[in-house]
């Protein structure tokens, strides 16, 4: 393939880009917090628990396989239903990072709200696996002006959840004397939700797409990244991708992705360290000043 404009990122020596697979655990909380009564509804319920019962042990037996360690982003609720499918995530060897406590819609909340929603999620990652988790990722991957600095006031070392550049950077968060913050950033175009969510009267186009399909966009995407010593962060839903043929055509992708000459698979707790290694200053976010009328 051509070669493409490199950004010219660091990585560590002996890579050229690096990857990672992401899976957010949303089981039942990312449709109870936008209607509680949902609960009411057995089938969708169902539907839901399907990624933490089945999903998530056909995917770690498939990570197993790959030998690769993946991230897991896990809200609260999850941890709290099923924390026997954390630990078994735990001992497989993955991370368990911080996705919200019932996976609240963010936007527009103060900081004193979404700093319950982080604390209640740590508690419950805690009483589940004992896990003091390092990394974040907004429900929605929305986030607000002030998240990096509840971050920062809390410990945690990145983010995922931001989608304004194609390989890690530092975030400058107003937090003084504590550790900084690194960003890794995301994209709608590597998320399975986009392409396989569906559920009659609650989410989804109506379409499912070809897992072929898929597997083709996202093996552009990662083909790219490599090419310009990116980031390829993929990001997957066990009650979607934890489906027999979507999970089949994922492990296609991983036995590719492997495969590209110096790419690092690791986890996103891995490439934070290194990134925080190498990242310069602190970037500053600034809320857009709207124009005088
Ligand atoms: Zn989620």
């Amino acid at each position: 393939m051509t070669e493409l404009d490199s950004v010219g990122f660091p990585w560590p020596d002996g890579y050229r880009a690096a990857s990672a697979f992401t899976f957010d655990v949303d089981a039942e909380s990312c449709v109870l917090a936008h209607d509680p009564s949902a609960a009411d509804r057995m089938s969708l319920m169902g539907h839901q628990s399907y990624g933490p019962r089945v999903g998530v042990p056909r995917l770690l037996r498939l990570l197993a396989r790959q030998e690769v360690r993946a991230t897991f982003f896990v809200p609260g609720f999850t941890a709290d239903c099923y924390p026997e499918v954390v630990k078994s995530i735990v001992d497989h060897g993955h991370e368990i990072a911080h996705h919200g406590y019932l996976h609240e819609p963010m936007r527009g909340i103060s900081a004193e709200r979404e700093a319950e929603y982080l604390d209640r999620g740590l508690d419950a990652l805690d009483r589940a696996a004992g896990v003091r988790p390092v990394g974040y990722r907004a429900p929605w991957w929305e986030t607000n002006w002030h998240t990096p600095r509840l971050l920062a006031e809390r410990g945690f070392s990145y983010d995922s959840s931001l989608l304004d550049d194609d390989v890690p950077y530092r975030v400058e968060t107003t937090v003084p004397g504590s550790p900084s913050l690194v960003e890794i950033p995301v994209d709608w175009a590597l998320d399975d939700w986009e392409q396989y969510a569906f559920y009659p009267g609650w989410t989804g186009s109506g379409v499912i797409e070809s897992p072929r399909k898929v597997l083709e966009m996202w093996w552009c995407e990662a083909r790219a990244r490599h090419a310009e010593n990116g980031c390829f962060v993929l990001t997957n839903h066990p009650f979607l991708s934890g489906r027999p043929a979507k999970a089949h055509a994922l492990e296609e992708l991983i036995e590719q992705v492997k495969d590209l000459d110096g790419m690092w698979v690791t986890t996103l707790r891995e490439i934070a360290e290194h990134a925080e290694q190498v990242c310069g200053p602190g970037r500053v976010h600034q809320r857009p000043e709207l124009p005088q009328r």
